[in-house]
């Protein structure tokens, strides 16, 4: 059986009532025979057979032991956090999400957890890197935004050799395209919110470990610091996840036309899209992906904050939004939005440039994205030209 299906009937139907949708379990406590004899639940903080439900899901998509639903992506990251102690260190993708950025930086550095960033795309800068105090890995492929690819196999064999924790942030690639515990991972994380809830509808986060060890030392910090993902919360992620393989289906054929068109259009300096042979990390992504994603991200010629912004705010069908994975697309500029705190040489030396724009694809028919996108380029051109025209008056 393919492995679409044996998940879309993993999903248990309900043997009380035999619902084919999996029940919300809206409660906080469940009544007990006797005191510690129970149906298996008895206060839903520790447990909730919804969440339970999304939790067994989120380990069978992804190939580990422990599935756990956290209220965001970020506090399932503080929960892998929560393995180090004071003095260890942490190697980190250079070009991090901002929220993993501040949380590592702005807290976890304060507790004496020092963190280390270097170009992942290379695994022998993380070679470079390991000290004897180095205890995780972290890395996110493909990056935001310039969707730069790392060689999870190449890193997790690093990680293995030197005995230090592999966790890769698989919000952007998700476990349709790309298995990072197939490939030599310890650990997966999600922001949920993205592809996996995928109708840009909720805040959640997952985490799925390899072993079942280091599963349940993370399912401690989830009931002990009880930032759990609630039960309706989760039933809307699992009924994303039953769309989640068609959905990306559709996302990377979309993107892959709109990252061509784009290519064609004379107000475009770069096109980053990892499924175009172009892309300096196209073989990897090719090698260990069964697809290259729905964000597209390029800089326009005019490399300037007014003419990205003009250009964000003149489409209609993309919306100006941060975020991404959902069914409208949307569009962000990293300079002034997700990447504005960062010091502007050090933005731009990542590649993040004035004009940079990341794009979103949803499920909106290509050639309506491509009109929409055809009409704000030219609209760039046309002020480009006046503004020229003013100049020389
Ligand atoms: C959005 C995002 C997060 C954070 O998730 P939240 O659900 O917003 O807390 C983490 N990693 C990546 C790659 C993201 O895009």
């Amino acid at each position: 059986m393919q492995a679409t299906t044996q998940l879309i009937h993993s999903i248990p139907v309900d043997p009380l009532t035999g619902a084919i949708s999996v029940p919300i379990y809206q409660t906080s406590t469940f009544v007990q025979d006797a005191p510690g004899v129970n149906k298996g639940y008895d206060y839903a903080r520790s447990g909730n057979p919804t969440r339970a439900t999304l939790e067994s899901l989120l380990a069978t998509l992804e190939g580990g032991e422990v599935g756990l639903a956290f209220s965001s992506g970020l506090a399932a990251i503080d929960a892998i956090a929560k393995l180090l102690k004071t003095g260890d260190e942490i190697i980190a993708v250079d070009d991090i999400y901002g929220g993993a950025y501040r949380l590592f930086t702005q807290v976890y550095q304060q507790f004496g957890i020092k963190i280390n960033f270097v170009d992942t795309s290379d695994p022998a800068n993380i070679l470079d890197a390991i000290t004897p105090q180095t205890k995780l890995i972290w890395l996110e492929t493909p990056t935001n935004p310039t969707l730069k690819i790392s060689d999870i196999e190449a890193i997790g064999k690093i990680a293995k050799a030197h005995n230090i924790l592999f966790c890769v942030d698989n919000t952007f690639a998700t476990p349709a395209l790309q298995k990072p515990l197939l490939l030599g991972a310890d650990i997966v994380v999600h922001s949920a919110t993205k592809y996996l809830g995928g109708h840009s509808d909720l805040i959640a986060g997952a985490v799925v470990t390899k072993d079942k060890e280091l599963g349940a030392r993370i399912k401690f910090f989830q009931n002990a610091c009880g930032n759990i993902l609630g039960p309706f919360d989760s039933w809307l992620v699992i009924r994303g996840i039953e769309t989640l393989h068609l959905r990306l289906r559709q996302h990377c054929t979309t993107a892959l036309e709109i990252a061509q068109f784009l290519q064609t259009h004379p107000a475009v300096d770069k096109v980053y899209y990892p499924g175009l042979a172009t892309h300096p990390n196209h073989a990897i992504a090719k090698k260990q992906s069964k697809g290259f994603g729905g964000i597209v991200t390029f800089s326009l010629k005019q490399d300037t904050v007014e003419a990205a912004t003009g250009f964000a705010t003149s489409t209609h069908l993309f919306k100006l939004a941060e975020s991404l994975g959902g069914i409208k697309s949307l569009i962000s500029h990293p300079a002034t939005m997700t990447h504005k705190t960062i010091p502007a040489d050090k933005r731009q030396s990542a590649g993040v440039v004035d004009s940079l724009l990341r794009l979103s694809i949803g499920l909106e028919e290509a050639e309506d994205l491509i009109e929409d996108l055809q009409a704000a380029l030219d609209g760039v051109l046309a002020q480009s030209a006046k503004n020229l025209s003013t100049a020389a008056a």
